[in-house]
Formats: structure tokens, C-alpha cells, sequence
């Protein structure tokens, strides 16, 4: 079995008058992700981590930014495609790792249902998917709260 692993990081600022959308899930907050598509950074760290994985670039080479069909896409949706792509250039996700950085809101009641909206999109089942959240003890932006963090690796097994 031919099995590679990628890494991928992701940080976007947190701004009024956006819902914040984490893993596919909209989490209750006075505060969003500014970004083109809808600013998941979880997603967008573990689209990297396949990417990285299957040596196939990086989100900005697959989504251009700025791209119109990608204004405020869901990036679930982004993930799905990734997922796709990779899967045409002879890969299939076996486990997915990541952690999400941010200071407030909590975001332990949501980790559940993100698992399983992530679990949908890259195809695998449930326990296949590991997924922590952590702060930075108040320290640097993430804990002034000016934006959040995710962090992902992603190993993939050469299709047959
Ligand atoms: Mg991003």
C-alpha cells in the first residue's frame, strides 16, 4: 500500500456581520470569518492537507481566489471537490487529523456535528476523523480574538 501524508494550515480574521462557519457548521457568534468563499478555515486547512498529501499544489491553485463561483461558496462544498479531484489523480483519504485555534467562542458542543459533516464530504466514516479544538492561553491574535486558526493532516492511500 503507497500511503502519503500532507499538512495544511489555515488563519482568517474574525469581522461583525459574517456567520462564523466552522467544519461546515454555522457556530453562534457576534462575530465571522472574512474570507472570499464562506471563510472556513477548517475545511480550508484540510483541502491543503489532500492537496499537500496527493502533491497536487494548494487551495489557491485549485479555487483561484477571487474566482466569482467561489464568492461565498460553502467550503464543504470546496472540500467535496477536493476530494473529487484528488480522487481522479489516483488517491482516496484514509484519516484526516486537525485541530482549530480560537480563543472564544467554545467550540466543544460543535465538534461533534462538524466531525460528521466533514465525514460526509471526504467520504470515510466517522471514526476516521479526529478533530480537537484549543486556545492560545490569550496569546498573539488568536487570543485577542482577531481571528481563528486551523491546523490538519491528511493520509491518503494510492487507490488500486
Ligand atoms: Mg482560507
Amino acid at each position: 500500500m503507497t500511503a502519503r501524508s500532507g499538512l495544511g494550515l489555515d488563519v482568517h480574521p474574525l469581522v461583525p456581520g459574517r456567520p462564523l462557519v466552522l467544519g461546515g457548521v454555522e457556530v453562534p457568534f457576534d462575530r465571522g470569518l472574512q474570507g472570499h468563499s464562506d471563510g472556513d478555515v477548517l475545511c480550508h486547512a484540510i483541502i491543503d492537507a489532500l492537496l499537500g498529501a496527493a502533491g497536487a499544489g494548494d487551495i489557491g491553485r485549485l479555487f483561484p481566489p477571487g474566482d466569482p463561483r467561489y464568492k461565498g461558496a460553502s467550503s464543504l462544498r470546496l472540500l467535496e471537490e477536493a476530494v473529487a479531484h484528488i480522487g481522479r489523480l489516483g488517491w482516496r483519504v484514509r484519516y484526516v487529523d486537525a485541530t482549530i485555534v480560537a480563543e472564544r467562542p467554545l467550540l466543544k458542543p460543535f465538534i461533534g456535528p462538524m466531525k460528521a459533516r466533514l465525514a460526509l464530504a471526504l467520504r470515510l466514516p466517522g471514526d476516521t476523523i479526529n478533530l480537537k479544538a484549543t486556545t492560545t492561553d490569550g496569546l498573539g491574535f488568536v487570543g485577542r480574538g482577531e481571528g481563528i486558526a486551523a491546523l490538519a493532516i491528511a493520509t491518503l492511500e494510492a487507490a488500486e
